[in-house]
């Protein structure tokens, strides 16, 4: 059964488009309303759901939660499910930060970095600084802040007159640092904010990390300049590419880091940003105010959640398990499509993994897979200009070796037919 634009009260995404009824998950499986069974290879559909549904540990203790204080708006208190969380994801998983926020949305979670780096530069006495400059090839986020950091025409149109004048490069590679000195010679290094990016690519351009010469020299140009960088690690935190957090694998430490994702594992929407010591300090010596804020943030019910994924992951070894198995399960995945020549190539880190296509065939990659009871994710970049079409996969951390080698077999049949029909 599948639920067409004009069979429903909802206002859907893509109008045309059937969406099928999911019904329930366990593990990395989905069941949809005619009994189907779904193999969940990219984390609900958007790397969300790592420790994979259906958690009685994580509901058990969202109920226990929701039954003692589910709400505290965190304008006038604060509660100790925050206080506890911001404590644990700096010790556990980023000690080098000094200070945690937390929302319910990476947008959210990406909008209050730009505030952020923004608030920095005006507490100290650099009010001309606000321009971005970021990779084009990117997705942060949907409010309009957010969306003026990409440089993918197919999702600024039609929005571009509410859209800040930031710079875009193009992915960066070998030449990375031109196209940067470039655009900062553009912008006038003293209007530059901050240098906004993913340090591995997720959905618009899955795994894809520039070389180390490219950090190295914006590192350089941070301290010459005086930007910030600013990490979204809103995919990439708490373990998806086998590090608590992925720009921790970098030659350069950022300012400010994102997360959302796999902190709330689909149990919760929970994001957020971490920054260090010198931006905090900054705030601090003058406005003593960073003003930025939505009804839910730091809610404990949603908190809890939050420590109970973190339990998990470490309990269970999760980041460690995916960096470990990540390396073979790209080569596996690398050897299965081979053959095929839709494929330009296989990228991967820890459990996000990356297929450049060489035809604009992503819409119906997507479509063939879910006829294979696949789930994966594809982006229709090509027309953007930078990259082709790109399919995601990013399994759940928990997803045993025989549901991987699943999903890879999956994957691969789409794969031969849709290059047999396109
Ligand atoms: N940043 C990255 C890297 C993302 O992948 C996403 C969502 O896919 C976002 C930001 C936006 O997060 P949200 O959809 O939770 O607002």
């Amino acid at each position: 059964m599948a639920v067409t634009a004009d069979a429903t009260a909802v206002f859907p995404r893509v109008l045309d488009q059937a969406y099928p009824l999911v019904e329930r998950g366990e593990g990395v499986w989905l069941y949809d309303a005619d009994g189907r069974q779904i193999l969940d290879a990219c984390g609900g559909g958007a790397m969300v759901t790592s420790l994979g549904h259906g958690r009685h540990d994580i509901v058990e203790a969202a109920a226990r939660q929701a039954e003692e204080l589910p709400y505290y708006y965190y304008h006038q208190f604060t509660n100790e499910l925050q206080e506890r969380l911001a404590d644990r994801v700096l010790e556990v998983a980023a000690p080098e930060m000094a200070r945690a926020r937390f929302v319910t949305g990476g947008s959210e979670a990406n909008e209050m970095a730009l505030r952020l780096a923004r608030q920095y530069h005006v507490d100290r006495g650099e009010p001309e600084r606000w321009r971005v400059i970021s990779p084009g090839q990117a997705y942060h986020g949907a409010t309009f802040g957010t969306l003026a950091l990409t440089g993918r025409g197919t999702l600024r149109h039609p929005f571009e007159p509410y859209l800040a004048d930031h710079l875009h490069i193009p992915p960066p590679d070998e030449d990375g640092l031109a196209a940067l000195d470039l655009a900062l010679e553009q912008a006038g290094p003293e209007t530059v904010a901050a240098f906004f990016c993913e340090p591995v690519g997720a959905a618009a351009l899955p795994a894809y990390s520039p070389p180390k010469s490219f950090w190295m020299g914006l590192e350089e140009r941070r301290d010459r300049h005086g930007f910030l960088v600013c990490f979204d690690e809103v995919a990439t935190g708490f373990g998806r590419t086998g590090a608590w957090f992925a720009g921790r694998e970098l030659p350069l430490e950022p300012d400010i880091v994102t997360f959302g994702k796999t902190l709330g594992a689909g149990y919760a929407p929970l994001a957020g940003l971490l920054c260090r010591e010198h931006v905090y300090d900054a705030v601090a010596a003058e406005s003593r105010n960073f003003e930025h804020g939505h009804t839910w943030d730091g809610a404990p019910l949603f908190c809890a959640i939050g420590l109970a994924v973190l339990d998990i992951l470490v309990e269970e070894g999760l980041v460690e398990r995916v960096a470990q198995r990540g390396p073979r399960l790209r080569v596996e995945l690398e050897a299965a499509l081979a053959e095929c020549s839709l494929v330009g190539e296989v990228r991967g880190r820890g459990y996000l993994l990356g297929v450049e296509l060489t035809e604009p065939v992503a819409p119906l990659v997507d479509r063939i897979a879910y006829e294979h009871g696949l789930l994966v994710t594809s982006s229709h970049s090509a027309p953007d200009g930078y990259v082709g079409d790109q399919t995601l996969l990013a399994p759940a951390f928990t997803s045993t070796d025989e549901e991987l080698a699943e999903m890879v077999e999956r994957f691969a049949a789409t794969l031969s037919e849709v290059e047999a029909s396109s």
